[in-house]
């Protein structure tokens, strides 16, 4: 029997990624989620229009993505991914493709050689990335509050660093853009110098671009639930929390909207900072020095995925960037997801999509299909059997200039209650590993403060003999 047990306000990656680790320490989780499914902001669904299971969103890793991966081997879902063994994807320019492909190389030097054919920017373009990425990896980050490199946008530093037109649209941009779902006049330097450091100037595994293999919902959701399920743990959906429950001063637990009180040593919240921010007591996020108020600074951004069903194949590559075209990212998921048939599934994948958040389906039927026969010759000849589009309008939150105090540390003052979420402080911009990696923080900061427990489910240890080979075989990659 477990001798502690934790209430988790949300079924996000986040909330999950905390259930998985509090049970590694012998400590009960109940995750609640408001909504009937998890997997939070990535989902999968069954399209009404099409009948197709789809993806709520693209979603993508890189190889430096080392605890989003451990969680997905911790919940035996390692064979649901995919991690390139290095960077290499082919970038369209105006009728034009040219690769962006590392070579075989040590460390980051094979990250650096992926520049080497690249024809988008010339040979005097090429010395200023090296300048930048030089200065970049020269770059000496410091965190808190007044962080010089938060103060200002990325664009800005890089021009103060010899970039110009040509290098930030055609390279800084090409990756920022999807990485940070914001443009590179709008995020700061801060995240952008982070982004490179860990990315290109880390190990050629680092930029590896990573595919979930199955629908979201399985590999992040489902798997984590059985996980949970069968090492004691329990996950509730379709319970929305209304507050957090106080006794004798310190947080036990939270009262739900149909005024159920689930009680437990310690609560963390895992759901977003304009989610969290209702349900803390009444008083405790007043005033500019309140350790929670600075959460009410969170922007987000949106992200519109557009998905053609063509009767056959238009893209030859498994995914193309695009430059100088509304495409953005052109995914084969039919490619991607190893299906068998006929015809091609596309995903468009739209970031920073304020322009076409707000656009009708039709609208953007007409752009994109256009576009898309502009692009790939082959897209003019096929038939369009389905179309359909998803919006995210809070797809992720905003790294803009200023925007490091918003993200909260795991611990907070108010005793018993801990944050997660990708939105708190982890380094991370907003995205999966950010997710994993607060859950992580979280569940550490209550072991620390309330001790580990006894072993879950003493018949079925936290690892399988699968999940342990397939973590053997992830460190031994790094
Ligand atoms: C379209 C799209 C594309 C993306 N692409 C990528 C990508 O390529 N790579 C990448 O790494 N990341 C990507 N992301 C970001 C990634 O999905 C998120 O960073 C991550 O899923 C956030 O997880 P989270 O658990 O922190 O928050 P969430 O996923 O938001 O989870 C919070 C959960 O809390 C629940 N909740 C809220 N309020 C309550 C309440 N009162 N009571 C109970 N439950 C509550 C919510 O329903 C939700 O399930 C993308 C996101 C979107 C939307």
């Amino acid at each position: 029997m477990a001798t502690r047990t934790v209430v988790i306000i949300g079924g996000g990656i986040a909330g999950l990624a905390t259930a998985v680790r509090l049970i590694q320490h012998g400590i009960k989780p109940i995750v609640l989620e408001k909504r009937p499914f998890l997997g939070g902001r990535a989902y999968s669904f069954t399209d009404h229009d099409t009948g197709v299971e789809i993806d709520n969103g693209q979603h993508v890793f890189i190889g430096a993505c080392n605890e989003f991966q451990q969680y997905v081997a911790d919940i035996g879902a390692s064979d649901q991914i995919r991690l390139e063994k290095r960077i290499g994807f082919p970038v369209f320019k105006r009728g034009k493709t040219s690769w962006i492909k590392a070579r075989r190389l040590p460390g980051f030097l094979a990250n650096l050689s992926a520049l080497i054919g690249y024809r988008h920017v010339s040979i005097a373009g090429k010395l200023r990335l090296l300048w930048g990425l030089t200065s970049i990896k020269l770059t000496r980050l410091c965190s808190g509050p007044m962080s010089f490199h938060d103060q200002l946008t990325f664009d800005d530093w890089l021009r103060d660093h010899g970039q110009n037109n040509e290098t930030i649209n055609n390279f800084w941009n090409l990756i920022i853009l999807p990485s940070l779902n914001d443009d590179i006049t709008a995020v700061s330097a801060h995240t952008g110098i982070e982004l490179f450091k860990v990315a290109l100037l880390g190990s050629a595994s680092n930029p590896a671009m990573g595919i979930p293999l199955s629908g979201l919902s399985k590999l992040v959701g489902e798997n984590a639930r059985e996980f949970i399920e069968s090492h004691g743990g329990e996950v509730r959906t379709g319970i929305d929390v209304e507050s957090l429950h106080i006794s004798n001063g310190a947080i036990t637990g939270v009262r739900t909207v149909n005024d159920e009180l689930i009680e437990g040593q310690a609560t963390i919240s895992s759901v977003p900072a304009a989610a969290m921010t209702p349900i803390l007591p009444k008083g405790s996020s007043d005033g500019p020095d309140d350790f929670f108020t600075p959460a009410e600074s969170v922007r987000t951004a949106p992200i519109v995925a557009v998905h053609i069903w063509y009767d056959r194949p238009v893209l030859g590559e498994k995914f193309v960037a695009t430059l100088d075209s509304p495409l953005q990212w052109v995914f084969n998921d039919t490619d991607l997801k190893s299906r068998n048939e006929k015809g091609q599934h596309i995903v468009i994948s739209l970031s920073g999509a304020w322009e076409w958040q707000d656009r009708s389906k039709q609208e953007l039927r007409e752009i994109f299909t256009t576009e898309m026969e502009n692009a790939f010759p082959a897209a003019a000849e096929a038939r369009i059997e389905k179309f359909t589009i998803v919006k995210m309008l809070d797809a992720t939150f905003r790294v803009a200039p200023g925007s490091q105090p918003s993200r909260l540390s795991q611990r907070t003052p108010l005793p018993g209650f801990y944050l997660a979420g990708d939105w708190t402080d982890t380094g991370w911009p907003s995205t999966m590993e950010s997710a994993v990696r607060s859950g992580n923080l979280a569940a550490k900061y209550v072991v620390e403060d309330i001790g580990t427990g006894t072993t879950l489910n003493a018949d079925s240890p936290p690892t399988s003999d699968r999940d342990a080979e397939s973590l053997t075989s992830l460190r031994d990659n790094r």
